[in-house]
């Protein structure tokens, strides 16, 4: 059923993997689609032809860009902040403004696209960012900067679900785990090493998480709220 149908939609960071599937499911469903990207203009091209979403060059690094277009695109009844970075090595060698700049993208852009968004958002609207299992657990080294970003989403949609409750307004986290992208290829170098400590013993599809997005986003999924979603092959089990 197109449970999303006429309602309008905006993806931060909708280019590429689970942000395309995102788009693809929304657009699939008769949503009005709009999706950010930053560096991916090819890829952004061919899912605008795919799907008739509108794409919109902003970086969610820069918050000025980012809060402007969150604001040009309002008001939407959903918005999805896929927008995400990956740094993994040695904390004490890794370039401090990497770290930084994964914060920008990671928290720093969902908590002003966040807040921006519910200025104008409608009574039945949702807020679902995309964490990580990791924001639950850790068991590998080389990742701490990426971890501490993603739990930091998980206290963000704490908060700010008792913020906008009032208005009718959902916030949610749906937390990944390993899951095929550019990101983190099913056949990439560390793929076994994530395996061995999940239950279902495979990467994930974009796919499964967009359809975890899109039940948050439904009209079944209203008391849902502050709450983290894992579909993770029991990486935290
Ligand atoms: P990809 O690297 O495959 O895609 C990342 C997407 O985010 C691209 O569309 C990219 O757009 C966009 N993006 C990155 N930086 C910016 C920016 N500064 N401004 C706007 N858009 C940006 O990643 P995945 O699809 O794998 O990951 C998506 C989300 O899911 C991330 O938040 C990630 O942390 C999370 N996640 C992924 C997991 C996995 O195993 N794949 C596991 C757990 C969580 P562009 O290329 O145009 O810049």
């Amino acid at each position: 059923m197109a449970e999303s149908s006429g309602r309008k939609v905006l993806v931060v960071g909708g280019s590429r993997g689970i942000g395309a599937a995102i788009v693809r499911a929304f657009a699939g469903e008769g949503a009005s689609v709009a999706f950010t990207y930053a560096g991916s203009a090819d890829a952004a091209a061919a899912l605008v032809d795919e799907t008739g979403a509108r794409a919109v060059r902003s970086d969610a690094a820069d918050r000025d860009a980012l809060v402007g277009t969150v604001r040009a695109e309002a008001p939407f009844d959903i918005l999805v902040y896929n927008a995400g970075l990956l740094l993994t090595g040695d904390p004490l060698t890794l370039d401090a403004d990497a770290v930084d700049r994964l914060i920008d993208v990671n928290v720093r852009g969902a908590y002003h696209a966040s807040v921006e968004a519910a200025r104008a958002m409608p009574a039945g609207g949702r807020i679902i960012v995309i964490g990580s299992t990791n924001g639950d657990r850790m068991p590998f080294d080389g990742l701490a900067a990426y971890a501490m970003s993603k739990s930091a989403l998980q206290g963000m949609a704490r908060g700010l679900a008792r913020d906008f409750g009032a208005r009718d307004i959902t916030v949610n986290v749906v937390q990944p785990g390993p899951t095929d992208s550019d990101m983190n290829p099913a056949d990439g170098p560390h793929a076994a090493m994530m395996h061995s400590v999940m239950a279902i013993k495979r990467h994930g599809t974009a796919d499964d998480v967009a359809s975890l997005v899109l039940y948050l986003a439904g009209p079944h999924a209203g008391g849902i709220t502050g709450a983290m979603h894992t579909i993770d092959g029991g990486f935290g089990a």
